[in-house]
């Protein structure tokens, strides 16, 4: 039975971050472990309210009150076992997730504070591990049945482990030099250190997962051959079709860049140095994109800006501005325009943005200049106004409000466009829709038969939580193709969408 007044006698407590000055000079993760008092003191705090509607916050219908419970009472196996019933990869999330549970935590009604949910799922992830590690589970008798998955971020491995689980041959495709997708080479580590990705790619090769890395399919091997291989295809590809901005002048020149192409190269610097000093970023033309000693303006106000403005800084940045297209955003939920218990716009500091720089709002760039040689030395931006017409986003700039920031290395994290246009769209015949994203039907099948989407690639760039959502309920529909016995949870069908005001 939870705690019922739990939440008046301990308030929202998070552990401290490590302090900036350390921080910044090595590439670890900010937060330190809770300890085990804090973390069954904030688990108190959930009074299991009846009606948990932070189980319709998370995709995948995490067991929230559940959890807590037995974190409270101190089973952390249970609380283990609770945890992975319905995520594949709770240090993944735990870490990394926004929390749209917490968003919808009873907690929080009225601009109360919520449990901190996400804290309590990565101490118990930790405690996995610190028990025993992540051990294999013992798989079924081989259904003789085989699946391709193409693409090995996390929508993809939650479906090849989940398949795998299920007694199938699965083998993953990757074509990048290690499994992770963007947990490997976009996201930095000082969100997520790499041992949390080997150790569980460890798990699921003893459960028979087969991992191709360094193969990019419909390149280094054809569509045609991988469906002669295999029973089915799951394509889980993601959406890194980065949006750009050709219209602006000066975007050609040297020191403007996509902000992948410095997440990547700053992250392999960081995997090569094993633990040491990384060696300057470089592209793999050998371009310098280090930000060390540089004025690096980026322009974007989501995730992949401020992994930026936390990597720039790492890397000695002499300084950072960080441009964002709209007004700042409210400190507390508007409960007129995002009611609880849905997403609040309000605005999101991250750890990087208590590491320095500065948030300039409501600006956009008019120009990136010229240094005369070819080279960035400055954007030129204006005060803007953004409004809504017929669907369509008009950005109006205000007369007398330019003026410029110095800059010679610039970083575009203003979006993407969907998934790559790439060859094996073509070989499978799949089509991108107006999004760039590709379609499913309701049983996750594409418009060809026995080729299925999941993640990002079906859904446009969203979070880690959706794409493990959707690899575990196209696991099931693959596996409801294939024959095979039993069902496999599928927590969201494809037309899925986070809690919205209807
Ligand atoms: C910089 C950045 C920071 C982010 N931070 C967060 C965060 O803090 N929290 C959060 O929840 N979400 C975050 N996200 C979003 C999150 O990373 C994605 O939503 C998630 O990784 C999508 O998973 P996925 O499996 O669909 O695709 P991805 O992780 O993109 O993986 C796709 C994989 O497919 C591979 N691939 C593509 N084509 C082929 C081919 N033809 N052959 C072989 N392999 C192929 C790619 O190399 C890649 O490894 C962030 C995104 C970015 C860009
Ligand atoms: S995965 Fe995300 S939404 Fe789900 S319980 Fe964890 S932090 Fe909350």
């Amino acid at each position: 039975m939870p705690d019922p007044n739990g939440f008046l006698r301990h308030p929202r407590r998070l552990p401290a971050r490590r302090p900036v000055p350390v921080r910044i000079t090595d590439w670890r993760e900010v937060y330190p472990p809770a300890g085990e008092e804090l973390i069954r003191e904030q688990a108190t705090r959930c009074m299991d309210c009846g009606i948990p509607f932070c189980h319709d916050g998370c995709p995948l219908g995490n067991r929230i009150p559940d959890w807590n419970d037995l974190v409270r009472t101190g089973n952390w196996d249970a609380a283990v076992a609770s945890l992975h019933a319905t995520n594949n990869f709770p240090e993944f999330t735990g870490r990394l997730c926004p929390a749209p549970c917490e968003a919808a935590c009873v907690l929080g009604i009225g601009g109360g504070d919520p449990v901190t949910i996400k804290q309590v799922e990565v101490e118990i992830a930790d405690a996995a591990v610190a028990r025993g590690g992540l051990r294999p589970r013992a798989v079924p008798p081989p259904t003789g049945r085989s699946v391709a998955v193409v693409g090995s971020g996390p929508a993809g491995l939650a479906a090849a482990q989940q398949l795998a689980r299920a007694g199938h041959a699965v083998t993953v495709y990757e074509r990048d030099d290690a499994p992770g997708g963007l947990l490997r080479y976009g996201i930095p580590d000082f969100k997520l250190e790499k041992h949390h990705i080997d150790r569980r790619l460890a798990q699921l090769a003893a459960e028979g997962v087969e991992f191709r890395t360094g193969v990019n399919v419909g390149v280094d091997v054809t569509a045609e051959q991988l469906r002669a291989r295999h029973d089915a295809v799951l394509l889980a590809c993601g959406a890194l079709a980065g949006r750009d901005t050709p219209q602006t002048p000066g975007r050609r020149l040297r020191g403007v860049h996509q902000a992948m192409e410095h997440l990547v190269a700053a992250n392999r610097a960081v995997a090569a140095a094993g633990g040491g000093r990384p060696a300057p970023a470089v592209l793999p033309d050998g371009t310098p994109i280090d930000a060390a000693g540089r004025h690096v303006v980026i322009i974007g106000g989501g995730d992949t800006a401020a992994d930026c403005l936390g990597v720039a800084h790492r890397q000695g940045a002499a300084g950072v501005h960080q441009l964002d297209l709209y007004p700042q955003p409210p400190l507390a939920r508007d409960e007129a325009r995002d009611p609880w218990p849905t997403w609040p716009w309000i605005l999101r500091s991250y750890p990087a943005h208590e590491e320095g720089g500065e948030r300039v709002f409501a600006v956009a760039v008019q120009e990136f200049v010229d240094d005369g040689a070819g080279n960035v030395r400055a954007v030129r931006i204006a005060e803007v106004t953004v409004e809504k017409r017929d669907g369509r986003r008009i950005v109006t700039a205000l007369p007398g409000t330019e003026r410029e920031l110095p800059a010679d290395l610039v970083l575009l994290a203003i979006g993407f466009e969907g998934t790559e246009e790439q060859p094996l769209l073509d070989q499978l015949g799949v089509r991108r829709n107006t999004r760039g994203a590709v379609d499913a039907r309701p049983d996750w099948q594409t418009e060809t038969d026995g080729v299925f989407v999941a993640g990002d690639m079906h859904r446009g760039a969203s979070l880690i939580v959706w794409a493990i959502a959707e690899g575990r309920a196209a696991a099931a529909a693959i596996h409801a193709y294939l024959g095979g016995g039993g069902t496999l949870p599928a927590p969201v069908d494809p037309g899925a969408q986070p809690l919205a005001a209807r």
